[in-house]
């Protein structure tokens, strides 16, 4: 007889134990015990005790330390039926927390956004027609049966439907044996898309740029195109290509948008090519919508994902291909929580599956730029507009040469154009960035200026409201009568513009045109959608808006855009302003002109000769690109140079400085990373919070990681109320 180990030591040591990374900040994974006749395996979703309370988590990679007697750990409580977490997605998961130094059990959490989704949809009832036939036939009867006689499932409803018929005639069948009731599997939540419904034929440089992201992606291993093409050259068709060529091989599909919330106009597009549209991926969607979206990418059913950056996180069970639309849009980086980059993130989740990522734009961000222009990245140029539609022609309109009226804020150039405009019954587009009637308010007698008592920064009236309001937490009061300070009434004065305040000039000016001002505060993701829908059926003249005018949408008669403060932006001390102002202005003039009338776009500014102006008139962009990356690379800035920046709030001023200070002195040296500050936030006070900030910077092939680590774990402890936040590669320096 031979002893086994459980014959010796008893069933104990036969306790398999397993980390778990459960969805808290802690640094690593928690070990628990597997419960006998229980099957796990890495990657599993399970339930597991937390504290008081139960919470998802999932088997990670690893061999548990040991350090815990087994009998001692608590159990996994249940396992969940849904496909584990393949090892690509634990390798990206895992990658993403140590790229952006967060604990891994946040990462993690992003990709099960989706609380009830784990166990199996439940199956639905439906009806199959059985041996039996009724008593007595009549033509409603017979459409019935002629319908269900296709030898598949129908539910109760859909058969009605399908038959013409109301659900009583069905009714009537089943209780005669016609019908047998069984259940089946939850519809999908779209239809699959057929990559040979609708092809378009691409034209000109439309097919050169096909054959070569083809190429690209039928290696089917990692790359990266970047697509870059001025706006209406085609840069859609061209990548909807790549995606009927991925779907052709079985592979699942994700596109990101900077605002899918707002881009119902490329849901239909997409289905009108591939017949389906595909399904979608926000924070604005229904939870069981979500749930049901989440479970069908995870099992397959769900074909081609579009989404928000948040649906890089989501498992697809055999993901072949990612899209990045817009992808210089600093939408793409998410400042909360798990502080990353989508764009940066889908190159590397490319890069772990091993499949092609395509980025798409415009104005492609630097970085990209230079990526393609050292032969990281395979660049693909689309140079000209599709058909007979032509770029707007662009002007500079000096407001040093053509001032606004006293009060105004439109030079009688652009008013005249508008005029021209909506007199050929065409429409015109008003771009502002800036939400409210006015940015700041403030004492005419002794100066008062209204602030937000729990943040640095004015307080913005909103006057279809009635308040005025904080853009940093949203503290909002009802727009005074009387100065708090010195008690006079009526004096207090709205300062610069907003979008509302725009419009009530533009409503002073053509007083019988159709005026409608779309900004994200007035309106609901719904209400914005069908906003658009009637924009683009011509159901306004004057439009006017905040940075959501500028995405995707296709307005077919807006044929004058006017930017109204072309150097807002320009100004607020941030590496990338110029980078930024010139991608958006040329978005925006972008929305002009789709459809082959003529049409102007107008740029109101008092600097007429810089750079960005210049470069978005003459429409050279690539000299615009030549001199940013110079700079750039002067001042060993991105790509260059790496930057991550550490914040510190607290309570205090004192802490915050303290804790920042404290940090700085125990960070190593390292030849060639420097730390500049601790220096209050532009941002000083958020939510009564105060902040500094610290900025790393390094050269292109810095650690930076390793560097703010042992700077963090030398550095004095979290205590009271400090908190650090960790931003690599930051984007926003407020
Ligand atoms: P971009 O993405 O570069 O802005 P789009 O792909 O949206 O350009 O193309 C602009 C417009 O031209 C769209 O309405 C699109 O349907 C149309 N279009 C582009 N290429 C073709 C083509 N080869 N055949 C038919 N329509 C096309
Ligand atoms: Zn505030």
């Amino acid at each position: 007889m031979t002893l086994d180990s459980t014959d010796l030591f008893g069933p104990v040591l036969d306790r398999r134990v397993v980390p778990v990374l459960v969805p808290m900040p802690a640094p690593r994974a928690y070990s628990y015990a597997v419960p006998d006749g229980m099957a796990v395996e890495p990657g599993s979703i399970v339930q597991v005790p937390l504290g008081p309370r139960f919470v998802v988590g999932v088997v990670w990679d690893g061999e548990d330390d040991g350090g815990v007697d087994p009998k001692k750990l608590k159990q996994i409580e249940k396992v969940f039926d849904c496909p584990p977490l393949g090892p690509d997605m634990r390798a990206f998961l895992d990658w993403v927390a140590a790229y952006t130094l967060t604990p891994p059990g946040l990462v993690v959490r992003m990709a099960l956004r989706a609380p009830t989704a784990f166990d199996p949809e439940p199956m639905v009832e439906a009806l199959r027609l059985t041996e039996m036939r009724p008593e007595r036939m009549t033509a409603a009867r017979e459409r019935v049966l002629a319908t269900a006689s296709d030898g598949l499932s129908w539910t109760r409803s859909g058969l009605a439907h399908a038959a013409g018929v109301s659900s009583s005639v069905i009714d009537g069948l089943t209780s005669q044996g016609v019908f047998e009731t069984v259940f089946m599997p939850p519809p999908p939540v779209v239809a699959a898309p057929d990559p040979a419904f609708a092809a378009p034929r691409l034209e000109g440089p439309q097919k050169q740029a096909a054959a070569d992201l083809l190429a690209a992606v039928e290696e089917r291993k990692f790359s990266v195109s970047l697509i870059d093409g001025i706006t209406g050259s085609g840069k859609t068709e061209v990548y909807f290509e790549a995606i009927a060529a991925t779907l052709r091989a079985g592979k699942q599909v994700l596109i990101l948008l900077p605002e899918i919330a707002l881009t119902a106009s490329f849901l239909e597009r997409f289905q009108d090519r591939f017949g389906a549209k595909p399904a979608e991926w926000h924070s604005d969607l229904a939870p069981r919508m979500r749930e049901k979206v989440w479970r069908q990418v995870t099992t397959g059913q769900v074909r081609v994902v579009a989404g928000a950056r948040s649906a890089l996180f989501l498992p697809f069970e055999d993901l072949g291909l990612i899209i990045v639309d817009e992808e210089h849009d600093p939408a793409y980086k998410q400042e909360d929580r798990v502080f990353y980059n989508a764009r940066d993130m889908a190159v590397v989740r490319g890069r772990i599956g091993n499949f092609p990522v395509v980025l798409v734009s415009a104005t492609p961000s630097v970085e990209s730029r230079v990526n393609g222009e050292v032969g990281r990245y395979r660049p693909i140029h689309l140079p000209t507009r599709f058909g007979d539609a032509a770029l707007p022609d662009l002007g500079i309109v000096d407001m040093r040469r053509h001032p606004p009226e006293r009060g105004g804020f439109l030079s009688p150039v652009l008013v005249n154009q508008i005029g021209k405009t909506i007199g050929r019954r065409e429409q015109a587009l008003l771009f502002l960035n800036r939400r409210g009637y006015a940015p700041l308010t403030l004492c005419r007698v002794c100066g008062h200026r209204f602030q937000c008592p729990d943040c640095s920064s004015w307080l913005v009236e909103h006057r279809f409201r009635g308040q005025i309001q904080c853009h940093h937490c949203g503290y909002s009061e009802r727009t005074p009568e009387a100065c708090p300070e010195c008690g006079t009434l009526d004096h207090l004065v709205a300062c610069g513009p907003g979008v509302e305040r725009i419009a009530e000039e533009v409503e002073r000016h053509f007083p019988d045109a159709r005026t409608i001002v779309l900004s994200s505060d007035l309106m609901g993701v719904k209400r914005l959608r069908l906003e658009l829908e009637a924009i683009a059926r011509g159901e306004a003249d004057i439009v006017i808006g905040t940075q959501l005018v500028a995405k995707g949408h296709n307005f077919p008669n807006m044929t004058l855009v006017g930017i109204v403060d072309a150097d807002l932006g320009l100004a607020n001390g941030d590496p990338r302003a110029a980078e930024r102002t010139f991608q958006l202005l040329s978005q925006v003039t972008g929305r002009a002109g789709r459809t082959g009338l003529k049409s102007l776009g107008l740029l109101q500014t008092y600097q007429p000769q810089h750079p960005v102006m210049q470069a978005i008139v003459s429409g050279d962009s690539d000299a615009f690109y030549e001199r940013e990356i110079h700079e750039r690379e002067r001042a060993v800035l991105p790509p260059f140079g790496r930057l991550a920046s550490v914040i510190v709030s607290a309570d205090t001023r004192g802490d915050a400085e303290g804790h920042a200070r404290g940090l700085r002195n125990a960070a190593p040296r390292v030849d060639g990373i420097a730390i500049l500050g601790p220096a209050e936030a532009p941002l000083a006070l958020i939510r009564g919070r105060h902040r500094f900030r610290l900025l790393v910077h390094g050269r292109r092939n810095s650690d930076m990681q390793s560097f703010v680590r042992a700077m963090i774990a030398a550095g004095p402890k979290e205590r009271g109320s400090v908190s650090v936040q960790l931003d690599i590669d930051p984007q926003s320096f407020l």
